[in-house]
């Protein structure tokens, strides 16, 4: 008899499930993907580029893959793409099919679950109502439920009118149903409460409500805790999600409903604000306290910051992720001769760190090689 994986919901009544990071954002800088179309085609023209960065996310202690169906819609690629795709015979339903086995593919050599991964619709499909956009979701979930998912994750959408028409069509497929928007704590959109919209997803019915994208974690950790209290207060037990960018965003204003696209240095300098695996770490530990049981990471969030959650929390999980080193990633260090490498083999030197810039002006360490 085949041994059958635990679903997303017995795992998270057990402990804290791992997500895994970026995708389009990581794979257009690897060269896969088109800056400004941002959509997945790479799922067909480059399938072991995909396979690949699933694979890094897996072996760095994710529990979870989501299919790279970031954005694909047949309204999205001919929108973007300037006819491109039409003339390579692309569509929607064939790229988020080559997107799910994919997936599967990776998924199953380290038993992780795969997520069927829902994008929102256009601000244009959704003035034209609730009917017109509900269509359009049971269309690119047609895919998840001929292919079979362990669950279905809904992600960016801004305003929770649209979110609530999305999680009505994917209760219909009948696996669990995750949903996170990216919400700063003023609101969605349209002002709409940080509190109100997890109520609002939760009763439409996510098993599994949370914030992802376009802010930090240390922004999106204060979205989290004002879900958390909504919930309560409406007598819900729902499960929450965080998957923050990989970059810092807590400049003045941002907070307010302003995306990180909004930031001068997006998307081609932002490697200035990357978080170090030393912030991943804090952030992993923090969500965690707050009650968060399903932690990853969105845009920028690469393998290794993956790494840093799978360390962080490998005691609460019982397990180190497949690629750290016996006793995890700092006790490593000390396999290593030189001196300026084995001081750091301990959490109290990562912590007390204040990491440079690496410009012209940053400092040297204080351990020199002949230290
Ligand atoms: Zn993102």
């Amino acid at each position: 008899m085949a041994c059958l994986k635990k679903g997303l919901l017995e795992r998270l009544s057990e402990g804290v499930v791992v997500g895994d990071g970026s995708f389009i954002l990581t794979m257009e800088k690897r060269g896969y993907a088109t800056a400004g179309a941002w959509t997945p085609e790479a799922c067909i023209l480059h399938p072991d580029a995909v396979r690949q960065l699933h694979r890094e996310f897996l072996r760095n202690g994710a529990d979870v893959l989501q299919t790279f169906t970031f954005f694909c819609s047949d309204e999205q690629l001919a929108h973007v793409s300037d006819g491109i795709n039409n003339k390579r015979n692309l569509t929607a339903d064939g790229i988020n099919a080559a997107a799910v086995d994919l997936a599967k593919e990776v998924a199953q050599e380290g038993g992780a679950l795969v997520a069927g991964s829902v994008s929102p619709v256009s601000q244009v499909s959704f003035g034209k109502g609730k009917k017109y956009c509900q269509d359009a979701f049971r269309q690119q979930l047609t895919i998840f439920k001929d292919k079979g998912v362990d669950f279905l994750l809904g992600e960016f959408f801004n305003n929770v009118t649209e979110a609530e028409w999305a999680i009505e069509t994917m209760v219909e497929v009948g696996v669990p149903v995750a949903f996170t928007m990216p919400l700063p704590p003023s609101g969605d959109i349209l002002g709409v409460s940080v509190a109100e919209c997890a109520v609002r997803m939760a009763k439409a019915g996510a098993s599994v409500v949370g914030v992802n994208c376009i802010y930090d974690p240390a922004i999106s950790l204060k979205s989290i805790a004002l879900m958390k209290k909504g919930l309560e207060e409406a007598g819900l037990e729902t499960y929450l999600m965080v998957q923050p960018l990989g970059y810092h965003t807590q400049d003045p204003g941002i907070e307010k409903y302003r995306t990180y696209a909004a930031l001068p240095s997006w998307p081609f300098a932002m490697e200035p604000r990357a978080l170090t695996r030393i912030d991943v770490h804090r952030f992993a530990r923090e969500a965690y306290e707050l009650g968060v049981r399903y932690i990853g990471g969105c845009c920028g969030f690469e393998p290794h910051h993956i790494k840093a959650i799978a360390e962080e929390l490998a005691e609460e999980r019982g397990r180190l992720p497949p690629s750290a080193p016996v006793g995890g990633s700092w006790k490593s260090l000390g396999l290593s001769h030189i001196k300026y490498c084995s001081k750091k083999t301990n959490w109290e030197y990562w912590e007390n760190l204040k990491p440079t810039t690496g410009r012209e002006l940053d400092a040297f360490t204080e351990f020199m090689p002949d230290d």
